[in-house]
Parts: C-alpha cells; sequence; structure tokens
C-alpha cells in the first residue's frame, strides 16, 4: 500500500466518520420529526410502508416518518398502473375512459387526512424544507417500479410566472431536485406554463380539460426519444399531467413516466 493510498484511505474515513459526527450534532440540535405529525422521531420508531409494488416491501424509512403515520395514512399500495388509481391487487381500471399521452403514473398516498394537511403546509404555508422527506419518501416508491431504470432526465411541472412570484418556489421542482439526486439524473426545467391555469376551482371535469388544452410549452428540444419522469406534487384528473406529456412528446421525448406525492 502506498503513502497516497493510506492518506487517501484515511481521508475517506475521516470524512465518513465526520459525516456521522455532523449528522448526530444536527440531530441533537434539531432532532428530526416526522413531516406528517411533526412528532419527534426516535431511531426506534421507524416507519414501515408496504408498498406493494411487483410484491416488494419497501425498507430505510428511518427518519422519514413516525411509526403511527406509516401505520395510519392513506399510503397507496397497489394501483392503477397508468394513472395511479388505487386498486387491490390484480383489479383493472378504465381510467374513466381517459386516454393519457404519458405512460405510467406513480402516487404515493391518496390526497386525503394527514398527506393533504402536509401537502397544504409544504404547498401554501411555506413549508419549503418537507421537499426532502417528501421527496425521499417519494423515491422509496417510485424505486419500486418496473421502468424506473429506463428513465433518463427529471422535468417538473411549473407554475405560471405569476404564481412562482406570489409563491417563492415551485413545490414541483424542489421535489424535482431530490428525486435526481436520488435516482442520480439530470433534472431538466424545460417546460413552461403559456396560460395561467392553476386555479381551476368551479369548473367541472370537461371545462378543466378545455381551460387546460395547450397550457405548457417545451423550451428546448428534447432528446429524440428521451424517457423523462414528470414530477408534480398532486394529481387530480390527470389533464395536467396529460398536457404537460403532451408538450414533451412534441418536443421529441419518446415516453413519459409521472411521479406525484398524492392522487
Ligand atoms: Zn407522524
Ligand atoms: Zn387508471
Amino acid at each position: 500500500m502506498t503513502i497516497n493510498t493510506i492518506t487517501k484511505n484515511y481521508k475517506t474515513q475521516f470524512k465518513g466518520v465526520l459525516s456521522v459526527t455532523v449528522r448526530a450534532l444536527l440531530d441533537l440540535l434539531y432532532p428530526p420529526r416526522c413531516p406528517f405529525c411533526n412528532r419527534l422521531l426516535t431511531p426506534y420508531d421507524a416507519g414501515k410502508i408496504n408498498f406493494m409494488v411487483a410484491g416488494s416491501n419497501v425498507s430505510g424509512l428511518e427518519r422519514l416518518l413516525c411509526r403511527r403515520c406509516a401505520e395510519e395514512l392513506s399510503w397507496i399500495e397497489s394501483s392503477c398502473p397508468y394513472c395511479a388509481f388505487p386498486l387491490e391487487e390484480g383489479k383493472y381500471h378504465r381510467c374513466n375512459g381517459r386516454k393519457f399521452s404519458f405512460q405510467e403514473c406513480c402516487a404515493l398516498g391518496c390526497y386525503r387526512g394527514g398527506i393533504q394537511e402536509t401537502l397544504h403546509r409544504f404547498k401554501y404555508h411555506g413549508r419549503k424544507s418537507l421537499a426532502e422527506p417528501l421527496g425521499k419518501l417519494l423515491y422509496k416508491k417510485i424505486a419500486l417500479e418496473p421502468w424506473i431504470s429506463l428513465v433518463e432526465f427529471i422535468v417538473p411541472i411549473p407554475l405560471s410566472r405569476q404564481r412562482l412570484l406570489q409563491r417563492g418556489y415551485n413545490q414541483a421542482s424542489l421535489l424535482a431536485r431530490v428525486l435526481g439526486r436520488e435516482l442520480g439524473l439530470p433534472v431538466m426545467e424545460i417546460l413552461e406554463r403559456v396560460k395561467d391555469t392553476e386555479s381551476q376551482t368551479g369548473l367541472n371535469k370537461s371545462q378543466r380539460k378545455e381551460n387546460l388544452r395547450g397550457a405548457f410549452r417545451c423550451r428546448q428540444e428534447v432528446p429524440e426519444g428521451g424517457h423523462v419522469l414528470l414530477v408534480d406534487d398532486v394529481f387530480t384528473s390527470g389533464a395536467t399531467a396529460h398536457e404537460a406529456s403532451r408538450a414533451l412528446k412534441e418536443a421529441g421525448a419518446g415516453r413519459v413516466s409521472v411521479a406525484v406525492l398524492a392522487r
């Protein structure tokens, strides 16, 4: 072993010890809390969720949520592969007769109860820091999808310029960055909203669809035939993801998969 390798090994070990120490110190100053109920997390409080994707359960959720929220919140165990509608395993869903421009969708949980409240804090009450635990949880779920290894880059659903100025951040971009880091994939903010269509309250399903038509444009060409992971916080009727995916395909994308926190 040369002096160089010894120094290198020592440095790597030192870095490892240092990062563990820094983490322990940070935990002491800012103890990790459950993002859903805000209770302090202990090492004995590791939550487990059975995401029945490809028949596998997921581990490594320590420090991401508490045992109670893991057991009680509305996680989606198995769902329609096209629109992520929660389904019993082996059941078939018609997606309300819709044909989407994206290939598949994966959702972490149902948009109600504790999950809905947490998403509200994340989106409307400035709790940007929730992107980290929520993004990591979403990563744990999409990592089980059979198509995940095919994805080449990540694109978040954009906000309109006006909404971005009001809120100061785009929650989908923050999630996309966490996913990009965990998956080791580039995040490309190439979509833009050409119509301000975020507030669709008071519109029925077909009005929403009509209102969203042509709402997105791609700022640049997408590598021909590329596989994109489109990221958003919530999937309601699927109209937003459908329109965004259409814009990506017009710009050259070959396949679009969707990942959302709630459905
Ligand atoms: Zn909790
Ligand atoms: Zn469906």
